[in-house]
């Protein structure tokens, strides 16, 4: 069966399991679901390999996020050999989920200068890569947008670390606006025109001049205004919502999506 163009699936599994997860997400008509491992990696490669097989019959297309204790531009070398240990142990499961993307907050910028904190993150995901070309785990390594200032993680920064180092990236697009104070989607989609498959996360988010304070429901308008630009610049997409309601805010989505494609006549 051929993918849709759009892809829209929730954070997690509403509380269900991964394996319910799967089937509720194929019952409501979503495409995708991401496996959170946000408070640590609690699954065996054995579970990973039983929820790909149901994922991939159902054709729920699956992406991994790695715990939020993560740091590779830590001041203290142990909490970046922590780090790249979650990471990896993430990466693990995902090639046997046959998860394709998988999405972590790199660091903090701390004291150190923006160049210097990328030079560091580039290292360490450089390391990876290698480690993960050895192991033969077929998985793309993607640092996301990230919401605070504090946080390494702008678009260009992530931009030119896909660029130099060959690991893909995750768009929130909701953090770029926690992050900036506005999105401009027309730039954002510019800027993302050579990437042949975006992963990006979206919800409703609340912020203050340091960026993202939390994420909230998805409002409508908020909604309207992505997909409308999805669907002009006619992008391959999977948006996963990580709003507090996911599921709900993936059937508004669908909606909104389903309307705009009948107006637009475009398939997804
Ligand atoms: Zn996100």
């Amino acid at each position: 069966m051929k993918r849709p163009h759009i892809q829209i699936g929730p954070a997690g599994s509403g509380g269900l399991g991964n394996l319910e997860g799967v089937k509720k997400a194929h019952e409501l008509g979503f495409d995708a679901m991401e496996v959170e491992f946000t408070y640590g990696v609690q699954i065996s490669n054995n579970d990973a390999k039983a929820i790909g097989k149901l994922a991939k019959a159902l054709n729920i297309l699956l992406s991994v996020h790695c715990p939020y204790y993560v740091n590779l531009a830590s001041f203290e070398p142990c909490k970046i050999v922590q780090s790249k240990k979650r990471i990896l142990l993430s990466s693990e499961r995902a090639h046997y989920l046959g998860a394709r993307y998988v999405v972590f907050h790199a660091g903090f910028y701390q004291s150190r200068s923006e160049g210097e904190t990328y030079m560091m993150v580039k290292k360490e995901i450089k390391d990876m890569l290698r480690t993960i070309k050895k192991k033969k785990w077929d998985i793309a390594l993607a640092p996301e947008t990230t919401g605070k200032k504090s946080q390494f993680g702008s678009l260009d920064e992530l931009l030119r670390l896909a660029g130099e180092t060959g690991c893909e990236l995750c768009v929130d697009f909701a953090h770029i606006l926690g992050r900036e104070g506005r999105i401009n989607y027309r730039n954002v989609f510019k800027k993302l025109k050579n990437i042949k498959h975006i992963h990006a996360h979206f919800s409703g988010i609340e912020y203050t001049k340091k960026g993202e304070r939390r994420h909230l429901i998805t409002g409508t308008k908020e909604l309207k205004l992505l997909l409308g630009h999805v669907v002009k610049s006619k992008v391959d997409i999977t948006i996963i919502n990580e709003s507090p309601d996911p599921i709900g805010d993936c059937l508004k989505t669908k909606d909104i999506l389903n309307s705009l494609c009948k107006k637009s006549s475009f398939r997804i």
